[in-house]
């Protein structure tokens, strides 16, 4: 496939080849002039690594999850999306050289005996267009075989149906990321509905996808406990908890200089209002004793329903695990294998 620039504005569309960066570069700022980040669609090779550990948080317990980067940018606007301080980045940047990500998972996984977790989401929607690109497929039938993969696609979408029919499906999960309606209707511009995300993450899982469920960012307003606790009932209503493998729990959080490029980009928002105090991690969290609050109301609260979801928190230092959780780990490499234990005796 040669690189191709695609920009679409109302019943316009135009196809531009370009032959290297330098070129590129330029038709960017050229287009920038006349168009919106994402009406431009950029299909181009990507030379770094594709398969990464996550990057994680200096002084926090992550969860060693690995990376796998197929896309950079989004079709959706979170004004909370941490791609917004990208600066440079304009357009959606499409990889078109993804055949080595299947040799590089396997030969990964085969070196390893640890239970490993892999997805697509970190830089992009796994699967906003996937229907088009066939990239999660190709991913799903390719890894079926592998024992210690669980092999995640996180989205906002509701978009799974090309994905139903697939015959092995292996350890692949299926994964939203849920808000209230208040925060997806304000901040979440271009995503499903709730009511859409959860209607396709029951066809997921009818049809025999492992799901995974992610509250992150948690954003604080005025009786924002009792609307998040109304989508953890809903949740339970609608899905089979049997078959639900994690969920992972993190506040909103922004890195400096985060605040004043949302503020410019948008200048409605009413997201940063609300106070936020440094970590040792650098990022802007809400006050710890308020994280542990709203970190126990929501694990109780799952815990009401199921204990089967691995419940995990993104980011987050031993101090809150301790203090939500009744316990703590001493490393990223202790929680990956705790997780990996249990995700070992549960769903395999
Ligand atoms: S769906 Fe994810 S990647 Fe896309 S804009 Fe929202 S936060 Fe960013």
């Amino acid at each position: 496939m040669e690189n191709v620039i695609s920009h679409s504005h109302l019943s316009s569309q135009s196809i531009i080849p370009f032959k290297n960066q330098e070129e590129l570069g330029g038709l960017l700022k050229e287009l920038a002039r006349d168009y919106a980040s994402k009406e431009i669609l950029i299909l181009n090779r990507f030379e770094g690594r594709k398969f990464q550990k996550c990057p994680g948080s200096p002084e926090m317990i992550c969860c060693n999850y690995y990376l796998l980067n197929t896309c950079f940018n989004c079709l959706y606007n979170c004004t909370y999306c941490f791609l917004n301080s990208y600066l440079n980045s304009f357009g959606i940047t499409q990889f078109i050289n993804l055949e080595e990500l299947l040799p590089a998972i396997e030969s990964f996984a085969s070196e390893n005996d640890k239970i490993i977790r892999v997805g697509t989401g970190e830089y992009t929607d796994s699967l906003m267009y996937d229907e088009i690109t066939g990239i999660a497929k190709n991913l799903i039938e390719g890894t079926a075989h592998i024992e210690n993969l669980f092999l995640e696609f996180k989205t906002k979408s509701s978009l799974v149906d090309h994905l139903l029919n697939i015959p092995k499906k292996g350890n692949a999960v299926l994964a939203w990321t849920l808000n209230t309606d208040r925060n997806i209707e304000l901040y979440e511009e271009g995503a499903s509905s709730l009511r859409e995300r959860l209607a396709a993450a029951k066809r997921a899982q009818d049809s025999g996808f492992l799901i995974a469920l992610h509250f992150d960012p948690i954003i604080r307003y005025d009786n924002f406990l009792e609307e998040y606790g109304a989508v953890i009932d809903s949740i339970f209503e609608i899905l089979s908890p049997d078959g639900i493998v994690w969920i992972s729990l993190g506040c909103f959080r922004y890195s400096p200089g985060f605040k004043d490029i949302i503020k410019h980009e948008f200048p409605k928002e009413r997201l940063t209002k609300d106070e936020l105090f440094p970590s040792i991690d650098g990022k802007y969290k809400y006050l710890k004793e308020e994280r542990i609050k709203i970190f126990t109301f929501f694990k109780e609260r799952i815990e009401s329903f199921s204990k089967t979801p691995y419940i995990y928190l993104c980011m987050e230092d031993s101090q809150i695990w301790k203090e939500v959780f009744g316990y703590d780990f001493n490393s990223p490499e202790d929680l990956e294998a705790h997780m990996g234990t249990y995700l070992k005796e549960v769903f395999l």
